[in-house]
């Protein structure tokens, strides 16, 4: 399963803004964003204006990267939300958000997507009692999602259910923290997703 293994805070760099990547990290004063906070590369002060198509390819780079989803996925997820009826920018964003590896995340059960990854990848993650160990996994609505019996009582489960006692998800999903366990009650709606997002850009973008 392809995926990429750079240097994440790079990324952060490159689009400018916290893409809140690496968790805890994140929120110290040890983020690349604070510490510096100019494009990586030889050119990475001394970048000028941005095209529009070059503010439409950041806004994609920016939102597949905050999701850690490759190019061509990426695209087949548009050609899907495309052949949706609604809004495609809207419904777009409501299929990343289906991606177990993100339900993990919004449940509260990682620190960030990529730990979320990590969990589903080891076959920690239970999706209405069975195993599922890809982290692209689309949930419904009524699914079931928690940590495996035996997996709750490792330190690290320990530890995010200490971190995230008060952790509050999104309203389409239901976070039982303290027993590790969730469900999805609706469908994502757009005021669910908290990141800075411009879809209408990547609509914009793949309509080229
Ligand atoms: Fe991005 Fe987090 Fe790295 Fe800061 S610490 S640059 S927010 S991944």
């Amino acid at each position: 399963m392809a995926r990429y293994t750079g240097p994440v805070c790079r990324l952060c760099r490159r689009e400018g803004e916290k893409l809140y990547l690496k968790g805890e990290r994140c929120y110290t004063d040890k983020c690349a964003i604070v510490r510096r906070a100019y494009a990586p590369g030889q050119h990475g002060q001394s970048r000028s204006k941005t095209s529009e198509y070059g503010q439409q390819l950041r806004e994609k780079q920016k939102v597949r990267r905050v999701y850690g989803v490759l190019e061509r996925q990426f695209r087949n997820y548009f050609e899907i939300a495309e052949k949706k009826t609604g809004i495609t920018g809207e419904n777009f964003l409501a299929i990343l958000e289906k991606r177990l590896d993100n339900v993990v995340y919004r449940l509260g059960f990682a620190a960030s997507r990529n730990e979320a990854r990590q969990l589903i990848l080891h076959g920690h993650i239970r999706v209405n009692g069975g195993k599922v160990n890809i982290p692209s996994f689309m949930v419904s609505v009524g699914d079931t999602i928690e940590i495996r019996e035996k997996s709750k009582n490792i330190h690290r489960m320990k530890e995010i259910k200490e971190q995230n006692e008060t952790y509050k998800s999104p309203s389409w999903l239901e976070s039982n923290i303290a027993n590790l366990s969730g469900s999805v009650l609706a469908e994502p709606k757009r005021e669910d997703i908290d990141i800075p997002i411009e879809e209408h850009l990547i609509v914009e973008f793949y309509s080229r």
